[in-house]
């Protein structure tokens, strides 16, 4: 069903000074005309497209609300359809009344990301676009709204798209040695298909390298602070919040008894949790045992070990360092304002020393530099690469690039073993399909639905 008209509310529900609410179909003006009286005209439609007319909502001859008005004329609108939005005092009662009214007069309730799901489908947006739109809300930092906000404006979709280019070219020109197996196409050879192949592989692994990134600028780096007690893990958790706490984002902090706390470091969103919330046990292996906290210990991106300086090495540090060797760790070395009794050369032998971070947290030395170590870590050396390519931060997309990089192995295989060209056709056409699974052109309309059944209501 296309051209049914759907109307949602498009702000969120609480007490604001205004609310909207967005109509778009066929029916959407004809039924603003028939529920919106302005104060000078007649009707919506005698005024211009995409001025905001002021006037009243009236269901019968009772006034419901004094409103701003306005229509937009298909096409050049969000979903290429006529698209009326009502902008009313953003209370529960009035948004509740005005779409009841406007459901009554035959617009139906749009579903989840229906708005942009008809973007899509009218070719406003590919997939990879729609998909933006939903992190672009949820973003919680500035760089996290900036990584989907490029690929709103298209950069992804546009290097999607330059890579299937390439593949039609080789499919192109493997056609023509199909066509005339006879003749000794020379253009054809292996070497120039292998090439071809190889360029978009290492395209498509830029790509990925980048996502690592994209996917904690979207969700945040899961970090978790270890060490024994009192080293002063609390403390530099309180000290990172007081950093950040200009741009804490208010997402509840406490789950269950392990204190979970959101906050920003240079545009990196955290997801930082202090493993001494769990107060039950104070022995930091017996706490490593307890299930949740081994979880998240797990789970972490980060692990943020503090150490003592001004005691020696023991062996519950060891064990820890055990724990943590494989892991992307930073190491603080805490409280250098003490006399040191730990022993430096001991700890080089078990840590590098690139990790190593001197400070005492609670005079706020070395945190400027943990948090540039923190930053380091996310973006590594990948700097430069990831100004010049799209971050990816979807899974969907990750997979589907993740698929099209076997495939391109698969096919650089198959030509380097001299395959008949039908066989390398095979794999050559399945990069391609995969490639077209990110903006949307080669995909299954479950996939579709389940995609914008993840939308908020109203988008
Ligand atoms: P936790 O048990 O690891 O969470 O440690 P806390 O953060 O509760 O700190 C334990 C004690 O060490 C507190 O009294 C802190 O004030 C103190 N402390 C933390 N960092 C420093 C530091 O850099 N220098 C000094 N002198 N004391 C510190």
């Amino acid at each position: 069903m296309l051209n049914d008209t759907i109307v949602a509310i498009s702000t969120a529900l609480g007490e604001s000074a205004i609310g909207i609410i967005r109509m778009s179909g066929e029916d959407a003006i004809r039924i603003a005309n028939d529920v919106f009286r302005p104060k000078s005209k007649e009707k919506l439609m005698d005024f211009r497209n995409k001025e905001l007319v002021y006037g009243h909502i009236y269901n019968d001859n009772k006034i419901i609300d004094e409103v701003f008005a306005v229509y937009m004329k298909a096409p050049f609108t969000y979903t290429r359809e006529d698209i009326v939005e009502i902008n009313c005092h953003g209370g529960i009662i009035p948004l509740n009344q005005i779409l009841k009214l406007l459901m009554k007069n035959g617009a139906r309730m749009a579903e989840p990301g229906e708005f942009t799901k008809r973007a899509f489908l009218s070719g406003r947006l590919d997939l990879a676009q729609a998909e933006s739109v939903m992190d672009l809300i949820s973003a919680k930092t500035p760089k996290g709204f900036d990584v989907a906000f490029n690929q709103l404006e298209g950069r992804l979709s546009l290097k999607v798209k330059e890579m299937r280019n390439e593949i039609v070219t080789i499919m192109a020109s493997i056609e023509v040695g199909i066509d005339y197996p006879e003749e000794d196409i020379e253009d054809v050879t292996f070497d120039e298909i292998k090439n071809h192949l190889e360029s978009i592989k290492n395209k498509i692994l830029d790509l990925i390298n980048n996502s690592q990134t994209g996917k904690v600028l979207r969700d945040g780096l899961n970090t978790v602070i270890v060490g024994k007690p009192n080293v002063g893990k609390s403390s530099l958790m309180n000290a990172l919040l007081r950093e950040a706490r200009a741009i804490v984002t208010d997402i509840p902090g406490t789950t269950r008894d392990v204190i979970e706390e959101h906050i920003n470091i240079k545009g990196i969103p955290l997801k930082i949790v202090d493993t001494a919330g769990i107060r039950d046990t104070d022995d930091i292996i017996e706490k490593m045992g307890v299930e949740r906290s081994k979880d998240y210990f797990n789970r972490a991106d980060l692990i943020i070990f503090v150490l003592n300086a001004a005691e020696e090495l023991t062996k519950d540090d060891i064990d820890i360092i055990d724990l943590i060797k494989d892991r992307n760790t930073i190491v603080l070395i805490n409280k250098t304002d003490l006399p040191q009794l730990i022993d430096m050369d001991v700890i080089n032998k078990y840590i590098r020393n690139d990790i190593i971070i001197r400070g005492a947290i609670t005079l706020e030395h070395g945190l400027d530099q943990l948090e540039d170590k923190i930053v380091e870590m996310v973006y590594g050396d990948k700097i430069k690469k990831i100004n010049e390519n799209p971050i990816i931060s979807n899974v969907r997309h990750i997979n589907a690039l993740e698929m099209a990089y076997e495939q391109t192995m698969d096919a650089i295989k198959s030509v380097e073993n001299k395959m008949p060209y039908d066989f390398i056709e095979v794999d050559i056409k399945n990069i391609y399909d995969y490639l077209g699974e990110i903006s949307g052109e080669t995909i299954e309309e479950d996939v579709i639905k389940k995609i914008f059944s993840n939308f908020c209501l109203g988008k």
